[in-house]
């Protein structure tokens, strides 16, 4: 068995990583009170045109929370989580998996999907939300007036549960310390809650969707929206309008607005 993973010992990477980053004159954000900034601009459509990715207008001598660089923070950051994740083998999940799913996306951004586990598609390529679900969930950040790229999308559960059966307790406790880890580094405005696993999983509650969604809950000071999973919404094409009432609460509260092209998923 692989220990259980060595936050200290993960925290000594990443401030590892980030002196090589410095080397190449990227600067960083090294404190939690920088990362956990409240502060970050509006998501803007088109990652690269968006002022987020650049410094213009900061001062020079500041440590830059928008653009590339805090990027590269966040992501060397996540890089030994995603290296343990890999390797882990806390509990049976590790057999059957092709590869462990760690996670997608933006880690500046503003707002997070956590999704339940991976399925086959997912298990093959190595990325949370895709085949006909991802399909969905791309229509639905679409919707938002986002693209895919400008979210962070992880999963509370990193290895494919067989037979896409539901992934059990002991399973949830052994793989959401690296769920919390993905959250703590990226510190989302808004998770949007896909699925009764994920609303569970960073709830703590037995609720069920139906009496959960259409309002925020919080998860260690974060808001929380959760709503139908869009597998469950490939089954019950007919619940996709609860989504988009959700959607369009977590959109009001970042702001976002829709794009007048953009129909609902
Ligand atoms: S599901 Fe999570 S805890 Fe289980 S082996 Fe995979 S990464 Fe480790």
């Amino acid at each position: 068995m692989v220990e259980t993973p060595d936050l200290g010992q993960i925290a000594k990477q990443a401030r590892e990583r980030i002196e090589i980053l410095k080397l190449f004159g990227w600067g960083v954000p090294l404190s939690r009170s920088a990362l956990s900034s409240r502060s970050l601009p509006p998501i803007a459509s088109g990652a690269a045109a968006s002022p987020r990715r650049t410094s213009e207008g900061s001062p020079a001598a500041e440590p830059s929370l928008t653009g590339l660089p805090e990027r590269l923070g966040r992501e060397a950051l996540l890089s030994p989580i995603r290296e343990a994740v890999a390797a882990c083998d806390q509990c049976v999940l590790c057999r059957s998996r092709t590869q462990a799913v760690f996670g997608v996306g933006d880690p500046t951004t503003r707002l997070m999907l956590v999704g339940e586990a991976p399925g086959s598609e997912e298990d093959r390529q190595g990325e949370p939300f895709v085949g006909a679900a991802g399909q969905l969930l791309n229509d639905i950040i679409r919707a938002m007036g986002l693209q895919r790229p400008e979210v962070y999308i992880a999963n509370v559960i990193k290895c494919r549960p067989p037979m896409n059966r539901a992934p059990e307790p002991g399973e949830i406790a052994s793989c959401r310390v690296y769920l919390e880890r993905q959250i703590e580094i990226v510190r989302p405005e808004v998770i949007l809650a896909l699925g009764a696993v994920s609303a569970r999983a960073l709830l703590g509650t037995e609720e069920s969707i139906g009496r959960l969604r259409t309002r925020f809950h919080e998860y260690k000071g974060i808001p929380v929206m959760p709503t139908y999973h869009p597998a469950y919404l490939l089954r019950n094409p007919g619940e996709k309008r609860k989504v988009w009432q959700d959607v369009q609460l977590v959109m009001a509260r970042l702001g976002l607005k829709r794009p007048a092209e953009s129909p609902p998923p």
